[in-house]
């Protein structure tokens, strides 16, 4: 088996930068090779003889041939050269014999490229760096070789040395030379080595590559277009492979994976970018049970070893409590803070907006309790807080302080905790110096604003010193019984699909999909791990005449864009669901990345350019003819109202 892999998985620190910086040679210890297992031959067919990073006591003596860029000089004796593996100290002879060795060595500047050969000896005694892996021997070079000098850099290739995200991105390929980029891309590597050898070698899975070039796919997110050269006619991106992998099952391939790179026209978010990497999958003759078992097994085999195991099976939570308890499809189990129902309690209040509230559909009461919330929430925190309801959500939040004489004389908190203020207490099982937030409204606006409160709340707690969250855990949850559709945000009378129009209805609920659609709930699954959705799916329609009725009668869908489908559906098309992990969202947790752009080597900046090389990019007239377009240039105004959308963001 593969193993320096589950090496670098256990190693002794790894980078993240939300802990400690780090240095190369930490890096560079985690990478230390098993002797037990087989290890990776790191300097074959190549002009070196072992890497920066490998050498020890144990290679004294040894001749060794090094190629690696000078990452520092000191007094024109040391010279430290790094490679990919880590660091190793380079003495520079002083004789007049080697006085060409000497000028090229000394020379060169930092962050050139240079090959080096001689003898591996140790330090001399007291000298030794505990800090480095290779700190207890240096090179005595014989001869040096300048492979390619360096020009000077645009920043210094140092994790701690600040940068600007657009300065990263647009020199991208120095940007990868640090210790942290190296770490996340090898990292998401071995990761998706591991998924390919529990996917293909232990559970029979077939990886198919299937067409970027592909045809608008009605519903769901929007779609890059891609012009043909017969006029008007054009394909559009895949936001996923989930027709192909559908008609792959109707073909008979029975176990589909692929590491599949997706398109959204949608622009960037720190966990969103309009090209990303899904592990997709799909099996016939499953039900959702099946997937989440696959899952839990993948995702046990692949979790790197230096963190805590991935305990299975994961807990499973339906919609409708993520929502009443906190305010999210996506929620973070980390920690507690959840949203209580408190309607009863105040079914004969006094309280007009409480009275108000309740009298209406859906009207409901709720309260979360920021543990500790009166020492830590300043009073321009609450006062953010009740702003951010009433500009976001239009309602009004009332903070209570369980202090009584602490309410800042506000008469209905004082009054809500002289009548309620013991039920409060027992309900929430909060402590003195809590601070309860507590909203009145439509259930799920009250819920879904108290879960936004609740996160930033965490958030402002930790800012704070408060430990809420481990970082170091690891909280996987799945979430079933979505509804199959909801209704449009534009037109409520309107339903649009929750997840794809493929999608199969919740058998206990089938029967009423003819007469009240949006009753029905779904065969949809998300799991979610520490408050991000990393990965989605479900069981699919497999008879046409269903998936015939929701395109046309529920969603008012052109069933002529999915004919093919329709067609293959007709032909023996086995009982089949699937699945897709977001591969980036997965790495940036497990690597603790603060943007999805740092596991990926060249990520798309916010507004979905490529700074370094300038994409998307225009194209000359005549270029165009062949596709029969022409552009459409925007007038002043209406790029000027573009750009009040697009605030800039890293690009500026
Ligand atoms: N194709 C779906 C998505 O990208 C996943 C699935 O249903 O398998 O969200």
């Amino acid at each position: 088996m593969f193993c320096w892999l589950s090496r670098l998985y256990r190693g002794l620190s790894r980078p993240t930068r939300r802990t400690t910086q780090l240095i190369w040679g930490s890096f560079s210890r985690s990478l230390v090779l098993s002797s037990q297992r087989r290890i990776p031959e790191l300097s074959s067919f190549v002009a070196r003889t072992n890497t920066c990073g490998e050498l020890r006591s144990s290679h004294l003596g040894q001749e060794v041939t090094l190629c690696g860029w000078i990452q520092y000089r000191r007094q024109n004796i040391f010279l430290v050269l790094r490679d990919f593996h880590g660091l190793v100290q380079v003495i520079i002879p002083q004789d007049e014999s080697a006085a060409s060795v000497k000028k090229i060595l000394c020379e060169a500047p930092m962050e050139s490229v240079v090959q080096v050969s001689g003898t591996v000896i140790s330090r001399p005694p007291g000298q030794e760096n505990p800090k480095m892996p290779t700190g207890e021997i240096e090179i005595k070079v014989k001869t040096a070789k300048l492979l390619n000098s360096c020009k000077k850099l645009p920043f210094e290739i140092k994790d701690f040395v600040k940068k600007t995200e657009a300065l990263r991105l647009r020199y991208r390929y120095l940007d990868l030379r640090g210790v942290q980029m190296q770490y996340n891309l090898r990292l998401r590597s071995q990761m998706v080595m591991k998924m390919r050898e529990y996917l293909c070698n232990l559970h029979g899975f077939v990886d198919i590559e299937t067409p970027t070039l592909f045809k608008r796919t009605p519903g769901g997110a929007k779609e890059f277009v891609i012009p043909s050269r017969e006029p008007g006619k054009f394909y559009s991106l895949p936001q996923s492979p989930q027709q192909f992998k559908q008609l792959l099952m109707v073909g008979g391939l029975d176990r589909y994976f692929q590491v599949a790179r997706c398109y959204r026209d949608e622009g960037s978010r720190p966990d969103r970018q309009p090209e990303f990497t899904q592990i997709d999958i799909e099996m016939s003759f499953v039900e959702q049970t099946g997937i989440q078992s696959l899952i839990e097994g993948l995702l046990q085999y692949s979790w790197p070893s230096d963190r805590d195991p991935v305990v299975v099976p994961f807990p499973s939570m339906t919609f409708a409590e993520a929502l009443a308890s906190y305010g999210t499809d996506k929620p973070d189990t980390r920690f507690g803070m959840k949203i209580v129902d408190i309607s009863d309690m105040f079914r004969n209040t006094e309280v007009g907006f409480l009275q108000d509230a309740l009298s209406k559909p859906q009207g409901t009461i709720k309260a979360i309790c920021i543990p500790e919330g009166e020492k830590y929430l300043k009073r321009k925190d609450i006062e953010s807080i009740r702003k951010f309801a009433a500009d976001h959500f239009n309602q009004e939040v009332l903070p209570i302080f369980l202090k009584t004489n602490n309410n800042w004389n506000s008469p209905v908190a004082k009054f809500i905790m002289e009548e309620q203020g013991l039920g409060l207490i027992r309900l929430l099982e909060t402590q003195e110096e809590d601070v309860v937030l507590l909203t009145a409204g439509e259930h799920k606006k009250a819920c879904s604003l108290l879960g936004k409160l609740r996160l930033e709340c965490a958030d402002l707690l930790e800012a704070r010193g408060v430990a809420l969250r481990d970082p170091a855990l690891f909280s996987f949850l799945w979430v079933v019984d979505f509804p199959l559709f909801f209704p449009k945000e534009e037109n409520p009378e309107e339903l649009e699909t929750a997840h794809h129009p493929f999608t199969a209805p919740h058998p206990s609920d089938i029967h009423h999909l003819y007469t009240e659609p949006q009753k029905v709930r779904s065969q949809h699954y998300d799991l979610v791990l520490n408050g991000s959705e990393i990965g989605g799916g479900s069981i699919r329609i497999h008879d046409a005449e269903l998936q015939h009725y929701i395109l046309a009668t529920v969603l008012k869908e052109d069933v002529k864009l999915l004919s093919h489908l329709l067609q293959a559906l007709d032909y023996g098309a086995p009982p089949h669901g699937g699945i897709a992990i977001g591969l980036d969202r997965l790495m940036c947790l497990v690597t603790g990345a603060p943007s999805i752009r740092d596991v990926i080597a060249f990520p798309k900046s916010f507004q979905g350019h490529d700074l370094m090389s300038n994409a998307p990019d225009s194209i000359p007239p005549e270029e165009l003819k062949p596709y029969h377009i022409q552009v459409s240039w925007p007038t002043d105004s209406e790029t000027k109202k573009s750009s009040l959308n697009h605030p800039c963001h890293p690009e500026s």
